[in-house]
């Protein structure tokens, strides 16, 4: 298996039809790593070129991130690994992305011949974050937030402890009614 160069030309790769293999950190990638509870860990991306019935350059195979994930009831560092596979068709512009069949996941290369493997990746990364992140065991959490938590459900008789970051669009309406 080749190593995939930081910026490749998806047509070079397609033509020779390669597999290729790269490990990056989680550091290199500014707005996936934004979302995390650090940016320590690693980025694996494994990646076989080919061409499209189109004729466009695709690749298509797997990535396994293992990241820190913030905990939405303490926010603290939760150790993960995430996978997925993708399918990632290159094409010029926005408006090329139009035409392609919605299953189709599209990566713009703009005026350029070759990419960033971060801009190629990224996007991926970013939508397969679980929406809800929370460490399993309550007692994994940060012992603090929990005794504030507890607390707080103490000081409100009567209503039920709701897990940090639930929202009550009704909490306002609460407070007129009284
Ligand atoms: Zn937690």
């Amino acid at each position: 298996m080749d190593k995939l160069p930081t910026r490749f030309n998806p047509a070079e790769l397609a033509r020779s039809g390669r597999a290729t293999q790269i490990t990056l950190p989680v550091s290199h990638f500014a707005r996936f790593s934004a979302i995390l509870a650090d940016d320590s860990g690693d980025v694996v991306i494994d990646a076989k070129f080919g061409w499209t019935e189109d004729r466009l350059p695709v690749a298509t195979g797997t990535q396994t991130s293992n990241v820190n994930l913030s905990c939405q009831r303490c926010l603290q560092a939760l150790a993960s690994e995430l996978t997925s596979q993708f399918s990632l068709v290159f094409i010029a512009s926005e408006a090329d992305a139009a035409e392609l069949p919605e299953e189709i996941d599209p990566v713009v290369m703009g005026d350029s011949d070759d990419i960033h493997v971060v801009d190629f990746i990224e996007d991926e990364l970013i939508l397969q974050l679980p929406a809800r992140v929370i460490h399993e065991d309550e007692s994994d959490c940060d012992p603090a937030v929990i005794a504030a938590l507890r607390n707080q459900a103490a000081e409100k008789p009567g209503e039920k402890e709701a897990p940090a970051g639930t929202h009550n669009p009704f909490k306002g309406l609460d407070e007129l009614l009284k």
